[in-house]
């Protein structure tokens, strides 16, 4: 059920009139989408930005979770800066404010006495930077036995920050069968490996920013296989009036390989990826922001929070692994009103992602046709003989007379062996 209005939703009369006070008509659609699976006591994961109404979407819930008559804290929320965490506890005690349950914000910078306090006169709820929370953990000042809801607000930003080691050893100090929720505006690698951690069979929500902007943004696929991935790369810049694009790549080193054959065929690429350093990447994104570099080859970890405006393309040379970094990267584009395009290649085999990936969005993605001739099916095998160990193995494509082919182990052997010479 579409939930329209907060009466939809099974809240006491004290939390309604607080989010009437707080002059709240309906639900934003984070707070319409995560409240109920919350209530039920589910983990959620929701992809979403500052602005989208996350605080209430989380705090509603949290606050309808706490018995009042219980004086320990039952409820935690992470917040990577002093200011979130305030403004976060001053919006929770808001929305509890006709219900007599207490919240405290925890923070550095301020006096610890201050908080120890009022941590002892008995508080529900605590919103806090890791850092402080750990400090009072360790002074015994803060027991978290009772805690039975965890959230974790701006997770991208805390571990941007350093935050993992704290992050871990908190989650470890509540009990293990709480309910954990995550909101972030990016979701990566890192931040599932926490997920997947701590959290039973999350909810994920999308939502705020990238779907407001998937409606200016053209989605298209395009059926390639492996021969035709760059020669149809080659036709669409041209046929589709590619100007500024950001090209994504499964690995490191397909960003690397593919960002040099454009070069090579007169384009004006460069890769962002993982390997680059700190400066280097700067470098990369500096003179993709200047206009300086036309099409940015990057891993969806690279490209990770990348602001950058007039990008009129986003291109899946590689269909993202996880339906939710569709959504990141094609936020990417078709940002401050302007309309972008989204180009995703599809593979043999990969018709299930797309399938998953145009069940999340609820927009059309329709098929792009080119030129270039295409197989469908499997890729052909060829047969192949090791140079190194002998041994007959199968390769994707046909191996040119006279040219000495490994198999995986030697090759991967051989690869070790260069990376120690030099
Ligand atoms: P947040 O994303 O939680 O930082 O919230 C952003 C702003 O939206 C805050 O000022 C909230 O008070 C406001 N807000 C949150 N939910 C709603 C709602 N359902 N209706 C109107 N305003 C809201």
């Amino acid at each position: 059920m579409q939930v329209q209005k907060f009466n939809d939703l099974p809240l006491s009369k004290d939390v309604l009139r607080g989010i009437k006070a707080l002059g709240f008509e309906k639900p934003s659609p984070i707070q319409a989408q995560s409240i109920m699976p919350l209530l039920e006591g589910r983990d959620v994961i929701g992809q979403a930005q500052t602005g989208t109404g996350k605080t209430a979407a989380f705090g509603i819930p949290m606050v309808e979770s706490i018995d009042l008559s219980d004086k320990r804290v039952q409820g935690l929320v992470l917040a990577p800066t002093r200011e979130l965490a305030i403004q976060i506890a001053e919006h929770i005690s808001r929305i509890s404010r006709y219900t007599g349950i207490r919240v405290c914000p925890i923070y550095g910078g301020e006096k610890i006495n201050r908080q120890i306090r009022q941590l002892k006169r008995g508080v529900h709820i605590v919103v806090g930077t890791p850092g402080r929370i750990i400090d009072h953990l360790n002074r015994g000042t803060l027991k978290l036995g009772a805690v039975h809801m965890v959230v974790l607000d701006e997770a991208d930003r805390m571990l941007d920050m350093g935050f993992i080691h704290d992050i871990n050893k908190i989650l470890d100090k509540v009990p293990k069968n709480k309910q954990t929720s995550l909101f972030s505006a990016t979701i990566d690698r890192n931040i599932w490996k926490i997920c997947n951690k701590y959290m039973d069979k999350p909810e994920k929500i999308l939502v705020s920013k990238d779907e407001i902007t998937l409606e200016q943004i053209e989605q298209r696929y395009v059926k390639v296989d492996r021969m035709s991935r760059y020669p149809i790369l080659k036709e669409l810049i041209v046929d589709q009036g590619v100007q500024k694009a950001i090209i994504f790549t499964r690995t490191k080193r397909g960003a690397y390989a593919l960002s040099k054959k454009l070069k090579r065929s007169g384009y004006n690429a460069n890769a962002l990826h993982g390997d680059l350093s700190q400066p280097q990447r700067d470098r990369v994104t500096q003179g993709f922001r200047k206009d300086k570099i036309d099409f940015l080859v990057a891993t969806d970890i690279a490209a990770r929070g990348l602001d950058i405006s007039g990008i009129t393309h986003i291109i899946n040379y590689n269909i993202p692994q996880e339906t939710l970094a569709y959504f990141h990267r094609i936020g990417r584009t078709a940002r401050m009103e302007a309309e972008g395009t989204a180009i995703t290649f599809i593979a043999h085999g990969e018709e299930k992602a797309l399938a998953e990936i145009k069940a999340h969005t609820g927009t059309r993605i329709t098929e792009l046709k080119t030129s270039v001739n295409v197989k469908a099916g499997p890729p052909e095998k060829h047969k192949a003989i090791c140079r190194k160990c002998k041994t007959e193995f199968k390769l994707p494509f046909k191996p040119t007379d006279g040219r000495p082919v490994y198999c995986l182990s030697c090759l991967k052997s051989k690869r070790r062996h260069h990376r120690r010479r030099h």
